[in-house]
């Protein structure tokens, strides 16, 4: 299978899951198990669906894009084996989540310049799923040229290492904002991520920086 075609299902898995995870807060169901109550919905109406629109648009496009320049930069085709990939795999997403939690604590949130671009995501107080969506374009760019240069990094890696990092890196950025604590398998450890990430959007002073693991937060004393 090429590697746009698994991109292409994980992207469509992903605005599922978004859709899924937005109606699923709503209903009656989980009226027991949010986080916290959104008392007014904002960043609400046209300007929230712009800026979603936008995002969506960019990322699919970067991804596609980045895909193809970067291609034989970044990519094998094969298989390895199965150890091989898996810590490909894994050696791209831990230098994911460093380099991450190192561009959203200064950058994003103690550097003037960067901070202006993050605060556009920290306007929504109460995150649900399709909030995920909702942060300035610049911070999107930066997001997805981290991840190709974490994988630049360790690579060349295969194209199915790097299909099943994008499922976890996409995933989690929509399951962080969940806004539900579900206590029952096999949501136990999304709702731990989600509460983790739901405290860092309380205020830009909040702690909880990393967005695969809360490793670094622990290492670097930042854990709230
Ligand atoms: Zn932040
Ligand atoms: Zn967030």
């Amino acid at each position: 299978m090429s590697l746009f075609v698994m991109l292409s299902v994980v992207l469509a898995l992903s605005g599922g899951l978004l859709i899924g995870l937005t109606l699923l807060f709503r209903m009656p169901v989980t009226e027991g198990h949010r986080i916290r109550e959104e008392p007014v919905k904002t960043p609400k109406g046209s300007k929230f669906w712009r800026i979603a629109v936008v995002n969506s648009v960019l990322s699919i496009s970067m991804v596609y894009g980045l895909t193809y320049l970067l291609y034989g930069v970044l990519f094998y085709e094969s298989a390895a084996s199965l150890w091989r990939m898996l810590l490909e795999g894994v050696s791209i997403l831990i230098t994911y989540d460093f380099a991450y939690y190192l561009v959203h604590r200064y950058p994003f949130h103690q550097w003037q310049l960067l901070r202006k671009v993050h605060a556009v995501h920290h306007t929504v107080r109460f995150p649900t799923a399709y909030d995920s969506l909702y942060m300035h374009p610049v911070e999107n760019v930066i997001g997805l040229l981290l991840l190709m240069l974490c994988t630049f990094l360790v690579g060349p890696v295969s194209i199915y290492s790097f299909a099943g990092v994008f499922v976890i890196y996409s995933f989690l950025n929509i399951l962080n904002h969940t806004g539900l604590e579900l206590p029952f398998f096999p949501f136990r450890t999304i709702s731990y991520l989600s509460q983790k990430h739901d405290a860092h959007h309380v205020s830009m002073r909040s702690g909880n920086y990393a967005s695969i693991t809360p490793l670094f937060d622990h290492l670097f004393g930042t854990a709230e």
